[in-house]
């Protein structure tokens, strides 16, 4: 007999991996859009100080490279209101209630900037450890940012995202006296779940740790450049 239940099921699972298949083509339409840049999809859960991080990368980078940033939220323009004051061009994608970008939303966006001669393109996603992970917007790869504030079990309890991450970035670390929090321990939660992945110990606040962050990332700004020129 027939369960209706397996069948709704079924056909949910079937639903979803066509969403996942057309954002995945489209991905690939915007990789290729994005061919003479580097392009960095910023996750994170809410508070992690993504922002924050962005601000203070973009006073460092900008006298040195092209810049331009999509700030993704669910709702208001807060996020690219603060961009704007580091003079960088910025445009706000609303995903009005869905909690991640998508491929699409990229795509939009990517038609109101003007990314001629752009080095370095940050998207900063919806703060969600969980489907931003399965969204692939076309970028060069993902840098995680997890605030000492959230505890050492967040890699554990969502692997997907740090597994496809180039780069962890612990923020906050200014805290951690206060918060009594064991940096070997949450680097060594972290190695678990996604050895690939380069981990710096950072404050936007202070800047503590600034200096790595930056030289990793000119680093790989200059391997994408190289392939550009063949
Ligand atoms: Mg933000
Ligand atoms: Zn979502």
């Amino acid at each position: 007999m027939c369960e209706g239940h397996d069948h709704k099921e079924q056909k949910r699972v079937n639903l979803a991996t066509s969403v996942l298949a057309a954002n995945d083509s489209l991905a690939q339409e915007n990789r290729d859009i994005f061919k003479d840049m580097l392009v960095v999809n910023l996750v994170s859960s809410p508070g992690s100080g993504k922002t924050s991080i962005l601000e203070r990368s973009l006073l460092e980078l900008r006298d040195e490279f092209s810049l331009a940033v999509i700030e993704g939220d669910v709702f208001t323009d807060r996020d690219a209101q603060r961009i704007k004051k580091t003079g960088v061009s910025v445009i706000q994608i609303n995903t009005g209630g869905a909690c991640h970008l998508d491929a699409k939303m990229i795509r939009k966006g990517v038609d109101q900037l003007d990314l001629d001669g752009v080095d370095l393109l940050f998207i900063e996603n919806v703060g969600n450890l969980v489907c931003p992970a399965g969204f692939d917007l076309g970028e060069d790869f993902k840098v995680t940012v997890l605030s000492t504030t959230e505890g050492d079990d967040k890699p554990a309890k969502y692997p997907a995202m740090f597994k496809k991450s180039a780069a962890v970035l612990v923020n906050k670390v200014d805290l951690k006296e206060a918060l009594e929090i064991d940096l070997k321990a949450l680097d060594a939660e972290l190695f678990e779940v996604s050895p690939q992945a380069t981990v710096f110990h950072v404050s936007a606040k202070t800047g503590e740790g600034f200096a790595g962050w930056l030289d990793w990332l000119k680093a790989e700004i200059k391997k994408k450049q190289a392939i550009k020129l063949g």
